[in-house]
């Protein structure tokens, strides 16, 4: 089974070598909170130098049990504990991988919405998977589910068009669920926290008719924006959390273990840290989205995550928003990442490329001066 280099490396290489702006791979330009990495520090001066338990550092299991505590209540059922719904995992990539890896066998079918993040098909299909797309922004439910059905995967806020799903949205697949008992739903929620317009976040774990066949995967390394840490969570019913474990002791065992101690001291000392990412981010996306309707492109609205998508009007009928990407790169210097490869199963709708807004304001400032002036003096 051969894999495709992943986009968001293609088009960063791309970026490098031109000397452009980078908003294609989804990474912040800027670091974690300085407390959690004087936290980092501390850890590593403590001699917190090996392996963590399997499950994850105890402290950031409880601080994530907290933090839902916050959220939804101390005696929600939607809060996960500690010791059997938490596991700690080095990022969401590797927590999705294993979750496929305990879940499936080979002949069953899993359910990707379109366009969907990369790393899904790859691993679904090496898990012993067949993979079946439909459309993220109006699922077909009717068509892609069936008897083979055993996993779903779902991105809200989502990677890359910044749609949230509503509960409607949940209570529809809620419903198609009820007569597919042995179906799964995985909910990655990475960008779990950047939600915008007073709109609240919704996780997987508040719709109480899937709750207990779902598996909720958290990115801490885009909470706090320490993507190279690699740290992430799985969280599920005791059963289902079970069953990855048994997986993950022998896929990773642990995640970074400093990393881990860190991010539990500095949630302890900050718990209201996650909740002031959507205010950052909504004023990044607003000076992105205006900058660049200003220039005349068509900015399709985000209502979530750190991704801005602009729709490509005017293309030629031969090209495609992957060369279109890749040229202006060159002659705008702006790298961006095309959707094209977001679909395996189903027509994209129109080209498309997405651009990261975590970024520094002058950073954005930049690209939206240097889109702009692509666009006047091509008139495209
Ligand atoms: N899922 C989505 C939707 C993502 O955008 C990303 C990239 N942050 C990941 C998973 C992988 O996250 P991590 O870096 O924690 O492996
Ligand atoms: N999640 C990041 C993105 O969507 C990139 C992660 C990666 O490079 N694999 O751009």
């Amino acid at each position: 089974m051969k894999f495709q280099a992943s986009i968001f490396s293609e088009m960063t290489g791309l970026a490098l070598h031109y000397g452009a702006i980078n908003l294609a791979q989804g990474f912040p330009e800027f670091g974690p909170p300085e407390g959690a990495v004087e936290a980092y520090r501390q850890a590593l001066a403590d001699g917190r130098n090996q392996y963590a338990p399997m499950a994850g550092w105890p402290a950031l299991r409880e601080a994530l049990s907290q933090v839902d505590q916050r959220r939804w209540g101390a005696t929600h059922s939607a809060v996960a504990h500690p010791d059997t719904e938490i596991t700690i995992v080095p990022g969401a990539t590797v927590g999705l991988y294993a979750v496929f890896l305990a879940l499936l066998e080979p002949g069953d079918e899993a359910v990707v919405l379109e366009p969907a993040y990369d790393s899904y098909g790859p691993a679904l299909r090496r898990a012993g998977a067949n993979v079946v797309g439909t459309s993220f922004e109006a699922p077909d439910w009717d068509r892609v589910l069936g008897p083979k059905t055993r996993l779903i995967v779902i991105n809200s806020p989502h990677n890359p068009t910044g749609g949230v799903w509503e509960r409607a949205d949940w209570n529809r697949l809620a419903e198609a669920l009820e007569r597919y008992p042995r179906v799964v739903v995985v909910s990655d929620e990475a960008y779990e926290w950047m939600v915008f317009d007073g709109r609240p976040p919704l996780s997987v774990r508040q719709i109480d008719a899937l709750r207990s066949r779902s598996v909720r995967i958290l990115s801490l390394g885009k909470t706090f924006h320490a993507t190279g840490w690699k740290i992430g969570a799985v969280i599920a019913p005791a059963e289902l959390t079970d069953a990855v474990r048994q997986v993950y002791q022998f896929l990773a065992f642990s995640a970074n273990t400093p990393a881990q101690v860190a991010l539990a001291s500095y949630l302890h000392a900050h718990p209201e840290y996650p909740e002031t990412l959507a205010a950052f981010f909504q004023s990044k996306r607003d000076r992105l989205a205006h900058g660049l309707e200003a220039g005349g492109w068509r900015v399709k609205p985000c209502a979530g995550s750190y991704f801005l998508t602009l729709a490509l009007e005017n293309l030629g009928p031969e090209e495609s928003d992957l060369e279109w990407a890749k040229a202006r790169v060159r002659d705008a210097g702006v790298a961006t990442v095309p959707l094209a490869p977001f679909f395996e199963h189903i027509p994209q709708p129109f080209p498309s490329v997405r651009l990261c807004f975590a970024k520094h304001d002058a950073t954005l400032d930049r690209a939206i001066d240097l889109l702009n002036s692509w666009k006047s003096t091509h008139n495209a």
